[in-house]
């Protein structure tokens, strides 16, 4: 399957991803992620994309759009969570592999920012969690490592990531309905009735 999960951020992209890939066995490719261990490593693009992703701006499509041909290399199984995010970088999708779906979760922008927020991440292994569902606990329930707050998760970025999605990523809902490969699924709920009804689109 090659699938692209689109959303706003805080609309669950990355939780419906992990369930995904655990079921399907398809590759979870986070452009976030991937940007992420660039800057903590860092590494050429890490240096690079920093200060972007630092603000809640984008970083420029052609890094990118590298990082992610690189990584999907010879995969043919895989879930894009996070990209594209331009028109640009949808435009080069199409050049390089055919995509089957794409899931769009739908969210009320007043939910987003208590959920993105109260966001925490794994630092070893990038699962995500609600603090008002940890109950206090500072330990990943999979791997035990660490949970944080990303440094990109506080108000005024978050307004920033909020305002970048409106102008730059939400184009592309058109741009995939056009293609006959776009479903809706509101994701305003729980995780677990989200992912019931990506089964249903999956198989
Ligand atoms: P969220 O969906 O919650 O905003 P991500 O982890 O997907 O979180 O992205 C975090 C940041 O990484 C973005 O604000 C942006 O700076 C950068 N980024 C991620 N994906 C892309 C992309 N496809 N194009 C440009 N920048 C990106």
């Amino acid at each position: 399957m090659r699938i692209i999960l689109l959303g706003a951020p805080g609309a669950g992209k990355g939780t419906a991803a992990v369930k995904i890939a655990a079921k399907y066995g398809a590759a979870h490719i986070s452009t976030g992620d991937l940007l992420r261990k660039n800057i903590k490593e860092g590494t050429e693009l890490g240096k690079k994309a920093k200060e972007f992703v630092d603000n809640g701006h984008l970083v420029p499509d052609e890094l990118v759009i590298a990082l992610v041909k690189d990584s999907v290399g010879k995969i043919e199984s895989f879930l894009f969570d996070g990209f594209p995010r331009t028109t640009e970088q949808a435009k080069a999708v199409d050049t390089f592999t055919a995509i089957d779906k794409v899931i769009n979760l739908q969210i009320d922008e007043a939910l987003l920012m208590s959920r993105i927020t109260g966001r925490r991440i794994c630092k070893d292994c990038a699962a995500v969690y609600h603090v008002d569902l940890l109950n206090g606990k500072d330990k990943c329930s999979l791997c035990g490592g660490k949970l944080c707050q990303r440094a990109d998760d506080n108000e005024a970025t978050v307004k920033s990531r909020l305002d970048v999605y409106k102008k730059q990523t939400a184009p592309l809902i058109d741009y995939y309905k056009q293609q006959n490969k776009l479903i809706d699924i509101d994701a305003g709920r729980e995780a677990a009735a989200v992912f019931a009804d990506v089964e249903k689109i999956l198989g």
